[in-house]
């Protein structure tokens, strides 16, 4: 009984030591200028962070703009970049898988998704969910939310800088919905093909119908037989444009077009490009992209 009564006690310094030490364990970190340093994995995600969390937090960009998710190869360059963040914002459902690994690999805690409230398309060529849900400024005002949230959480002594980041950066969002609603409204066709499919988020906010995509081999040049298969396609939907997207070359594809008698041009799912600095940028660009293209214009 007495040295039933030892343990007891052994456990109880134990858990009192635990008590003392545990609330430097759970302090997020934060760096000199007692901002919060975070990760995002690809640049749309990166640019809404850094709006929303103001100068409450560091921002660190993941895979490099001009990349595609679907192909990255993390080095381990990318992985002392993340080194000391607290958390890393992900979009999930396999397009940025390598995220969590990375993670791991840096001792940052489990990446958050930012899907929360979204209802995500279940047609995607590549399978399962579409995973490409940042592409409509809705969305992107349920993810800030999501974002704000979470930096939140982490940062609570900065609550009141994020809350008044996230209230302008949505009001920003409604602008540009409007924007891209005006610049949408009266297009002669409003049938689309893609060479990459992620635009569907895109064509259910704002109306359009994405006819053909194909998803053979997201961000890499399609082989020949994808090029015929999506020939038909086109041919049989009475699609009036054809997007490729930056990665991939519109030269290759300008004899198609030719030969189909639809418009070219190019669709951008990722920004961080010129013309395209930020994420709102970003949905004003397609929409632009897509104006033109309705209207015969060839990049
Ligand atoms: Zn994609």
């Amino acid at each position: 009984m007495a040295v039933h009564r030892r343990d007891v006690s052994a456990v109880a310094v134990v858990l009192a030591l635990l008590w003392l030490v545990a609330p430097a364990i759970g302090t997020t970190p934060v760096d000199a200028a007692g901002r919060l340093r975070v990760a995002a994995s690809i640049f749309p995600l990166y640019d809404i962070v850094r709006h929303v969390a103001g100068s409450a937090a560091e921002v660190v960009l993941v895979l490099p703009p001009g990349a595609s998710p679907h192909t990255f190869e993390p080095t381990p360059a990318t992985v002392r970049a993340l080194a000391g963040a607290s958390v890393i914002f992900v979009v999930g459902h396999g397009l940025d898988d390598w995220a969590a690994r990375l993670a791991r690999g840096a001792g940052v805690p489990d990446p958050v998704r930012v899907d929360r409230g979204i209802r995500l398309r279940r047609v995607y060529a590549g399978g399962g969910a579409d995973p490409h849900y940042w592409l409509s400024a809705p969305n992107g005002k349920r993810i800030a939310t999501t974002v704000a949230a979470e930096l939140e959480r982490r940062a609570p002594d900065r609550g009141a800088e994020i809350q008044r980041a996230l209230a302008a950066y949505l009001a920003r969002l409604d602008t540009a919905d409007r924007e891209i609603r005006r610049l949408l409204a009266d297009l002669p066709n409003r049938r689309i093909a893609t060479v990459h499919d992620a635009f569907g988020y895109f064509a259910d906010a704002y109306g359009l119908e994405v006819a053909a995509a194909f998803e053979a081999f997201p961000g890499r040049e399609p082989g020949p037989r994808f090029v015929v298969e999506f020939q038909r396609k086109i041919r049989a939907s009475g699609v009036g444009m054809v997007f490729t997207e930056p990665q991939l070359s519109v030269a290759a594809l300008r004899p198609i077009a030719r030969d189909l008698g639809v418009t070219l041009g190019v669709l951008d799912p990722l920004g961080g490009l010129p013309g395209r600095e930020g994420y709102v940028e970003l949905l004003l660009w397609d929409a632009r992209a897509v104006a033109a293209a309705a209207r015969g214009v060839t990049p």
